[in-house]
């Protein structure tokens, strides 16, 4: 083995080079691991920090290279031009190089010149490489995004099973994995593919505690990302995450028209579009991008306020990986996905379409995995944090929906839970949700009368409920682990957990169903004394009230943005032309009737006042009565 630095010796180098006074949560145990030799699988979240771990410890050695592994070749040119820009001599070597380029890696490599050498995992194989690398003399093995390797991860990469043979190529050189998702499961996967020794497994705290969670039925979505996009105009970025391509497409041009400057990101655009979409988010002239999972991996961006989700993810590792871009400078970010079951069914057909039969069935369950956690009645952070196999210890997070009171708790969900289960127990354990709720309304189905459950005491022991209503808790006693699930087809039995609840020794939370808000909601906004023209789809959601903009006429707002799409639509100009956003959130809070306090909104100068200042004061007239 080659000679290691020390641990002071990294210290320094990572004052010196980094200009970090301190590590950051379990760095200092990787870089120690490292410096002693040890392999280690370590795993920390997206953006803690994972690169310093071997960069500076390769940094420190006196001789040889640190190889690392990594799966792009974009983000492999920004590390190396970065660790060269801090004076550390790195250099890549991909299929991206010209000729002459690799010549002069090759000769860097013969006269010892660099500390580390960024590779793709397709090299492997290659004997002259190989070859190469032992000449150059190879200190330790850096593997980043680990989880590729393995089949249970979210990103498997066939590239990544070549890495088995590094053991037996380089068997006395220590192997670092990293990654910044993996659940036990991926993590033994890892240790076992790569064939550690006695590997040290770091694993970082999952908990992002300044993130705040919310997952919402997927209804009135553009009104409701308007209003986010609106809460952080000006004040840092956002991603908006879409499963298809054409949803990005149409999300872009929808809000586009709306007056938002948004841009988007996806494998279908050109790569100059996508480059130039990246560079702007990343310089920060663009602070809006719309993108599929194809974006993301190397933004570096510490000040993302908002990730939201159009559609559900596919996969909670994949949701932690993207909603960990948010809040990096460990202040408060939000997390909101929006979801429908129809969700399930789109991500099903994209995955059967690429993959094959065992990895579909790995797909499926970690979608299932998804629709668990959009219903669980839990805190979200709660959630997460166990299904990466640690414990939370708090009794409410404080920042998801959940903790926060915005999903309607279920007045008496204990006995509401009873009644499901014991109608599960009674029809013996073999029905499905929609059969469940039939018994329990009291729909006296031909079914129902056939297998004679009409004269169950749980017949109708539900009547003032609806099916949506129940069929949602049945989900949610699933997701909080209270019912199994068949194999076959979704039908119900009770877990041990459930039985806790049934012999009332737990006790059982529901919520009220998402979707049924929608009725309720509608009910309200009918009674409202509004213009028959704003009637239509103006309600922005109740999730954000109490978020400290309550000045704001939300109700108003919305109008106003229809008036100024029309004229924005009737002379063919884009709407932030008419009036910006901010203009428009200022009248909405200001509500002036007449021309003089029209005038004396900042933003509304004699000109935009001649034009259109007539259409702004009708629309809050109109509202006003
Ligand atoms: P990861 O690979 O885990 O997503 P990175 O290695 O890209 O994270 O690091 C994320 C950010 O954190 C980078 O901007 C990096 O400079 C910064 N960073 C890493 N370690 C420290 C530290 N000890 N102190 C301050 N900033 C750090
Ligand atoms: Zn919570």
């Amino acid at each position: 083995m080659q000679r290691c630095g020390t641990i002071e010796s990294v210290r320094r180098m990572v004052r010196d080079r980094w200009g970090f006074e301190t590590f950051r949560p379990l760095q200092e145990q990787a870089i120690e691991a490292a410096v002693s030799g040890r392999d280690t699988v370590v795993v920390i979240p997206t953006g803690g920090g994972k690169s310093l771990c071997y960069q500076a410890p390769a940094a420190a050695r006196e001789s040889g290279i640190t190889v690392v592994v990594s799966p792009l070749i974009a983000l492999m040119k920004d590390q190396v031009d970065a660790l060269n820009a801090r004076g550390i001599a790195s250099a890549l070597y991909n299929s991206s190089l010209r000729s002459d380029e690799k010549r002069n890696v090759i000769d860097g490599l013969h006269n010892g010149q660099f500390k580390l050498l960024y590779v793709a995992p397709e090299r492997f194989p290659d004997q002259n490489f190989i070859d190469l690398l032992h000449g150059a003399g190879v200190n330790s093995i850096a593997i980043d995004e680990a989880h590729c390797i393995s089949h249970w991860g979210h990103d498997f990469r066939p590239d990544y099973r070549k890495l088995s043979a590094l053991r037996d190529i380089f068997p006395d050189t220590p192997i670092h994995a990293f990654t910044a998702t993996a659940t036990p499961r991926v993590r033994d996967d890892i240790a076992a593919q790569l064939k550690l020794n006695a590997p040290a497994f770091l694993v970082g705290n999952f908990d992002r505690a300044n993130l705040t969670y919310r997952v919402l039925w997927r209804r009135e979505m553009k009104q409701r990302i308007m209003t986010i996009l609106d809460r952080y105009a000006d004040k840092g970025a956002g991603i908006i995450y879409c499963i298809r391509r054409n949803d990005v497409d149409e999300l872009t041009a929808s809000l586009r028209s709306n007056g938002y400057d948004v841009r988007p990101y996806h494998a279908g655009l050109s790569p100059d579009i996508r480059k130039a979409n990246q560079e702007a988010f990343s310089s920060r002239e663009a602070n809006i991008i719309i993108a599929t999972i194809a974006f993301g991996m190397g933004i570096d961006r510490p000040d993302i306020r908002f990730v939201l989700h159009t559609g559900m993810p596919q996969s909670i590792e994949a949701y932690q990986q993207e909603t960990g871009r948010a809040g990096r400078d460990g202040l408060p970010a939000e997390c909101v996905m929006f979801h429908t079951t129809a969700d399930f069914m789109t991500w099903r057909a994209i995955l059967e379409k690429g993959s094959s039969g065992d990895d579909v069935k790995i797909r499926i369950a970690q979608l299932e995995k998804v629709l668990d956690f959009c219903k669980a009645p839990s805190c979200r952070h709660r959630l997460l944090v166990e299904h990466f196999g640690q414990t939370y210890d708090k009794e409410s997070c404080g920042a998801c929906d959940a903790c926060l009171g915005e999903r309607d708790d279920v007045p008496d969900a204990t006995v509401v839970a009873q009644k499901i289960l014991s109608a599960i127990v009674r029809t013996g354990e073999r029905y499905g949700a929609k059969y469940l709720a039939d018994v329990l309304i009291g729909n006296d189905t031909d079914k129902v009368a056939d297998r004679g459950h009409l004269n169950l005491s749980v017949f109708g022991l539900m009547s003032e409920y609806d099916t949506q209503d129940i069929r949602s808790w049945i989900d949610q006693l699933a997701a909080g682990g209270h019912l199994a699930v068949g194999e076959e087809y979704r039908t119900f039995s009770v877990t041990d957990t459930g039985w806790t609840l049934l012999r009332g020794t737990s006790e059982a939370r529901l919520f009220a169903d998402d979707r049924a808000k929608r009725g309720a909601k509608r009910e309200r906004r009918r009674r409202r004394p509004v213009a028959p023209d704003f009637q239509d789809d103006q309600s922005m959601g109740t999730a954000y009230a109490g978020d400290g903009e309550s000045e704001l006429d939300a109700e108003l707002y919305e109008a106003l943005r229809k008036v100024r799409k029309e004229l924005a639509d009737e002379r063919s100009v884009p709407a932030y032309c008419i009036f910006p956003n901010k203009t428009l959130e200022k009248i909405a809070i200001m509500k002036p009737m007449d021309d003089a306090s029209l005038g004396a909104v900042p933003g509304i100068g004699p000109k935009k006042m001649e034009q259109y200042g007539a259409f702004m004061l009708e629309c809050v007239k109109r509202f006003a009565c």
